[in-house]
């Protein structure tokens, strides 16, 4: 499985030369992994209408869940940034919808070095629609 992570952030690392960030001028690149162990990868798409930019991180996993991959074990996030690539909060709950509850999340930045979590540190206590709508 560390291969299979490796390859993760080294495809995230490819796909943010695919960014098209005009406005921002960051490109940001993200890779998930499927229960089937393919890879699917994103960058962010900014637009002029600045709501309709999507981020790396929701490219991929629509990408992923539109080829019926809908149980994600992984993602890696990276850009040309000094920072770490954290995902921001509407992508971190989308990935609550998608993601294994131990799934895992690697950030990095410049610098090439990964940070990892897990989607309950980024994310605590996050929506859940169903549990939501259950009855005490
Ligand atoms: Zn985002």
């Amino acid at each position: 499985m560390k291969d299979k992570y490796e390859e993760l952030k080294g495809q995230a690392r490819k796909a943010l030369e695919n960014a098209y960030s005009p406005y921002s001028n960051i490109k940001i690149g993200a890779a998930v992994l499927g229960a089937s162990g393919k890879i699917y990868t994103g960058a962010n798409i900014e637009n002029a209408s600045f709501g309709a930019t999507i981020c790396a991180e929701r490219t991929a996993i629509v990408k992923a869940v539109s080829e019926k991959e809908q149980n994600i074990s992984a993602i890696a996030i990276t850009g040309d940034i000094s920072d770490y690539a954290f995902p921001c909060g509407i992508c971190r709950q989308v990935m609550s919808e998608f993601m294994q509850k131990d799934a895992l999340i690697f950030v990095s930045g410049n610098n090439r070095e990964w940070k990892q979590f897990l989607l309950e540190e980024l994310l605590p206590h996050s929506f859940d629609f169903y549990a939501s709508k259950k009855e005490d």
